[in-house]
C-alpha cells in the first residue's frame, strides 16, 4: 500500500504573487483532527516530493483545502504553484500536529495567533463546531506584511459569516483581527507588540491577557513563535503537547532551511 493517496485538484486560486490556495478530492479513508497537518506533494521524476501542510479545510468537509506559499526556488512550491484543475497531488495517509483542542486545558477564551500561511490550521479550526462549544470566545489574529496578504483570511471569515450554521456562532463568539506591519491599515503592528501593549484587546473591546481564562494556539514564522513563547512563559503560561495539555500550543508554519 502506498504511503500516499492520489487526489485530484478541484480548484486553484492565486491571491498574490506569493500566496495561493487550492482544493482537492479527499479519500474517504483520510481522517484528521482540525488543526493538524499532513505531508502533501507532487510526483517529480517518478518520486514523491513532499512537504508538511496544514489542512485549511475542516474534517467534516468532503474536499481538502490548502493555503500555500510560493517560494520562487522552493523544490515543491516552484512546481506546486503551477497546478491546475484535474492535476494529481499526493496526500500522506497520516495526519499529525499539536494544534488540537485536546492539547489545551479548559479555558474561556481561545486566542488563535498566526502570521502568513500560519493561518491555515486556524481556517480549519474556526470551522469546527466543537471549538465553539469549548470556548466562550475565540480571537483569530492574522498578521502579514501587506494588506493583500490578508485576502484569503478575509474571504474565509466573510463566507463563514454568511453560512447557515456558522454565521450565528461567528457573530456570537469570533473576533477576527487582521493586522499588517508594512502598510497603512485599520490594525497595524506585530502580534507580540499588540498583546504587550494591550492594543489588540482594547481594539476588540475585551479584557487583557489572563492566565485563568486564556488558552492560546499559535502558528507562524519560527522567530515570531519564539518571541511569543518567551512572552507567554514569562507570564506563567505552560506549553501543552500531545502527551500533556497546557495553556498554549505551537506549530511552526515552516522550517528555515
Ligand atoms: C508543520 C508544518 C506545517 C506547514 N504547513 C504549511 C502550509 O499550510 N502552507 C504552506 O505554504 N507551507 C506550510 N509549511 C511549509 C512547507 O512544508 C514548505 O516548506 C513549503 O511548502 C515550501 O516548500 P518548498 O519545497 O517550495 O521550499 P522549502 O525548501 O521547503 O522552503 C524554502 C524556504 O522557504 C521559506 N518558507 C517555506 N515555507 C514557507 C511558508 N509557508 N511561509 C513563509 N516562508 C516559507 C523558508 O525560509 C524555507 O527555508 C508547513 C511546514 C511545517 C513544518
Amino acid at each position: 500500500m502506498s504511503a500516499f493517496h492520489r487526489e485530484k485538484v478541484l480548484s486553484v486560486r492565486h491571491w498574490t504573487d506569493t500566496l495561493f490556495s487550492f482544493t482537492a478530492t479527499r479519500n474517504s479513508g483520510f481522517r484528521f483532527l482540525n488543526g493538524q497537518f499532513a505531508m502533501i506533494g507532487l510526483e517529480v521524476d517518478g518520486r514523491p516530493l513532499m512537504r508538511a501542510y496544514s489542512m485549511a479545510s475542516a474534517n467534516h468537509e468532503d474536499e481538502l483545502e490548502f493555503f500555500s506559499i510560493k517560494v520562487a526556488d522552493g523544490p515543491l512550491t516552484s512546481r506546486l504553484q503551477q497546478i491546475k484543475q484535474g492535476d494529481t497531488i499526493l496526500v500522506g495517509r497520516k495526519a499529525t500536529g499539536t494544534l488540537i483542542s485536546d492539547n489545551l486545558i479548559p479555558g474561556k477564551r481561545l486566542l488563535l495567533l498566526s502570521t502568513g500561511t500560519g493561518l491555515a490550521p486556524f481556517a480549519s479550526l474556526i470551522k469546527d463546531p466543537d471549538v465553539y462549544e469549548r470556548f466562550e470566545s475565540i480571537v483569530l489574529v492574522h498578521g502579514c506584511r501587506q494588506v493583500s496578504e490578508l485576502a484569503y483570511g478575509e474571504q474565509l471569515v466573510e463566507k463563514l459569516q454568511e453560512d447557515e450554521l456558522f454565521g450565528q456562532l461567528l457573530t456570537d463568539k469570533l473576533s477576527y483581527y487582521p493586522t499588517v506591519t508594512r502598510e497603512p491599515f485599520r490594525n497595524r503592528g506585530r502580534i507580540t507588540d499588540l498583546i504587550t501593549s494591550e492594543q489588540l484587546f482594547n481594539d476588540i473591546g475585551q479584557p487583557p491577557l489572563d492566565i485563568e481564562n486564556d488558552r492560546i494556539m499559535m502558528c507562524g514564522s519560527p522567530a515570531m513563535l519564539e518571541e511569543l513563547r518567551q512572552m507567554f512563559e514569562a507570564s506563567g503560561f505552560v506549553e501543552g503537547s500531545n502527551s500533556e495539555p497546557g495553556h498554549f500550543v505551537i506549530e511552526k508554519a515552516f522550517v528555515e532551511r
